[in-house]
């Protein structure tokens, strides 16, 4: 559907991001200096070429009119399957649709576009709405298992600028909350801008949550940060909290709730390197595996060995700060991060003959590469994650190889997540937060997706995990609070950065993963799924890569 109108109204906010993006970009390309393979990128993205794509352009997208008229089209072709409403309405008067559909106990809440900017999500959410209103037998199997409720484009005015916030100034904050008369604009809630790109503010709508539904604001709780929950500010969250409160009433608990946005787009797939446990240790398996900043390359071919813990004999024998007792030369060196540098270790472990060092980090966040200068190393080093370290400890005794991942080259055009929160007991008692159902929902999801062979559908990474990312206030932070399992959907590229074919795949492929909810729901196959698996699924990298 055209729409010249919106691009040239957009024209001033667009070409200011454009800008923005290009020169990130120009400057990731600079400090990384990497090289990847032509194939591996897509051809319509930045990450082709380090230009905006020539026919980035709205075509393929969906305008608040369009989402409107799909859905009546859809509401009507489903002969009534498919119920249609207005949940509520954006800061500038918008109607925000609810589409629901079928009537099983299980319950699917799915919403798109939070983030107006952020388009391709709303695509797939019409195209899954159009699907399971038809007359297939899946479709019908779904309706009888599941209740799915879909908020397409969520942000309806930030969608039309286009935009991440929504459009309301502090007066209109004020003028909806007269208990936050003198609460000045500055610092007002810190998700809250005054002006955005020279025009009216607006806020981040997706930190404007919080997991008692009844919260209303309070102007002694202002301003918050990212690390506390939201104040129901805005028309948009608080259309959302209505939706989500009623279907609790209802069915007790909303099983399934799933945010779709879009991030940047280029981002790796996988840390630069692996380490492979062999059969038979019970830790038998593929590690990923950041690289050093000194030393030699990790290669393709690897450096094997046999994987030992290593002592040096102090209080923490483990972090190999002093020179190793009883190591067995030709042997890679198990060590934990801590203490002295990464440096440190590795030179203690060469000492003692190790052919290579794995360094288990020493908290749950995401793995690093390990940095320092150190021109007498002539052994490779890699950092894995905690959770990585712990498993391979418990299938000691192994042998293994630390080798360079074939994967690390290729783009990743979806990140997942379904953890958001560091400390659950931090924001009160929410006795039916439930990790592990996350984690099932989002492996399930995984799986779907991994049916995809080759092809880029697969390339799926976890997005930043606690406690890099903690953010109680997002809705998939106070829904997973209040006990549904969650799932971020990130897929790469915004409104103004891809061409419509990439557009186009972006939304098949969040349709692909919708459906692998729908349907690990609907069969019960979500009961065998291992929560475990989460923790395998790669790490999203910045890219280009190594
Ligand atoms: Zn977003």
């Amino acid at each position: 559907m055209s729409r010249p109108e919106i691009a040239t109204r957009a024209h001033p906010i667009r070409l200011a991001v454009l800008l923005a993006a290009l020169l990130t970009l120009v400057a990731a390309v600079l400090v990384a200096g990497a090289t990847r393979t032509a194939q591996a990128w897509p051809a319509e993205s930045y990450c082709s070429n380090n230009q905006p794509p020539s026919d980035a352009s709205y075509e393929a997208l969906l305008s608040a009119e369009d989402v409107g008229r799909a859905l009546a089209q859809i509401e009507s072709s489903s002969q009534g399957r498919v119920q249609v409403e207005v949940a509520g309405y954006s800061n500038q008067g918008r109607p925000i649709w609810s589409a629901r559909v079928g009537e099983g106990d299980t319950v699917v809440l799915v919403q798109s576009q939070i983030h107006g900017n952020e388009p391709h999500g709303t695509i797939a959410l019409i195209n899954t709405l159009r699907e399971l209103g038809n007359n297939s037998a899946r479709s019908q199997q779904i309706r009888e298992e599941i209740t799915f409720v879909a908020i397409p484009r969520l942000n309806q005015d930030g969608g039309e600028v286009p935009r991440r916030q929504n459009l309301m100034s502090w007066d209109d904050i004020v003028a909806l909350h007269p208990q936050l008369q003198g609460v000045p604009a500055n610092p007002g809630a810190w998700y809250h801008s005054n002006s955005i790109g020279g025009t009216i503010g607006g806020m981040d709508v997706n930190r404007d949550f919080n997991p008692d539904l009844d919260y209303e604001p309070v102007a002694s709780d202002l301003p918050g940060n990212s690390a506390s929950i939201g104040f129901y500010l805005s028309p948009e969250a608080r259309t959302v909290r209505e939706v989500y409160r009623s279907l609790e009433n209802e069915f007790g608990l909303v099983d399934v709730f799933v945010d779709l946005h879009g991030q940047a787009v280029c981002y790796g797939h996988g840390l630069s390197n692996e380490l492979v446990i062999d059969v038979p240790s019970t830790a038998a398996g593929r590690y990923q595996a950041t690289h050093a900043n000194f030393g030699p390359p990790v290669t393709k071919e690897g450096f094997s060995g046999q994987i030992v813990e290593v002592s040096d004999g102090s209080a923490n024998p483990t972090r190999a700060c002093q020179p190793l007792v009883g190591f067995p030369a030709g042997a890679i060196a198990l060590v934990d991060r801590g203490t002295c540098t990464f440096v440190q270790k590795v030179t203690n472990a060469q000492n003692a003959g190790a052919v290579a060092v794995i360094i288990v980090n020493d908290t749950d966040a995401a793995p690093t590469p390990l940095t320092g200068t150190a021109p007498d190393i002539t052994i490779p080093s890699a950092m894995i994650s905690r959770f990585d370290g712990q498993r391979i400890r418990a299938g000691l005794p192994a042998t293994g190889t630390l080798l360079d991942n074939p994967d690390s080259n290729f783009y990743s055009p979806l990140s997942i997540s379904g953890r958001f929160i560091t400390d659950p007991t931090a924001h009160g008692d929410w006795p039916k937060f439930d990790d592990v159902a996350s984690r099932k929902l989002n492996v399930a999801v995984y799986e779907a997706l991994q049916g995809h062979g080759k092809s880029p559908y697969g390339k799926v990474t976890a997005y930043p995990q606690p406690p890099s990312t903690n953010i109680p206030g997002t809705a998939l932070g106070s829904f997973a609070l209040r006990g549904s399992a969650v799932i971020l959907f990130e897929t790469g590229g915004q409104t103004q950065q891809l061409g419509p074919k990439q557009v186009g795949m972006r939304a098949k492929q969040v349709e692909v993963g919708l459906a692998g909810i729908l349907d690990a729901y609907s069969t019960g196959a979500i009961n065998d799924v291992d929560p475990d698996k989460y923790f395998d699924i790669p790490l999203r990298v910045n890219s280009p890569v190594q």
